[in-house]
């Protein structure tokens, strides 16, 4: 996928910590394209629009309907505490570098925990990391 990338507010900090895990073939295969596109050399140039619906990663997802999720409650208040805490709006574009800086400033280490409640890969603490390498990185 060329051109601009479509992000509802979690899914900044699950792009950040992707490491191949998804909900099913296809839908992992589609992450890691997006994924790669911003950590190839110039990524950070990137642009994202954020959405409040289903995004570019929800495309392939077997959880989807339609615009929305059948998990729709606990994706809905996912994204309510990320767009809080990242500051982020229905249709605000920004740069991924713009936003990998955002979450520096905004999101500290350990934070994870309550930001993102309820979501199955936390436990596996490779988020945490990508966060904490992050911070480190700049
Ligand atoms: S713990 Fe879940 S919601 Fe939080 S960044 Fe990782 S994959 Fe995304």
């Amino acid at each position: 996928m060329s051109g601009k990338v479509q992000f509802r507010p979690h899914h900044f900090l699950c792009a950040l910590g992707f490491q191949g895990k998804g909900y099913s073939h296809g839908f992992t295969a589609n992450m890691a394209g997006i994924v790669d596109r911003l950590r190839a050399p110039g990524g950070d140039a990137v642009e994202i629009e954020v959405t409040f619906q289903a995004d570019h990663i929800c495309a392939p997802c077997p959880h989807r309907r339609g615009t929305s999720c059948e998990n729709a409650g606990k994706i809905s208040a996912l994204d309510a505490r990320h767009a809080a805490a990242l500051g982020l709006h229905d249709g605000e574009r920004l740069t991924w570098g713009a936003a990998q800086a955002r979450i520096v400033a905004a999101v500290p280490e350990g934070a994870l925990a309550q930001l993102c409640a309820g979501c199955q890969w936390h436990e596996l603490g490779l988020c945490a990391r990508a966060l904490s390498d992050l911070h480190a990185r700049r």
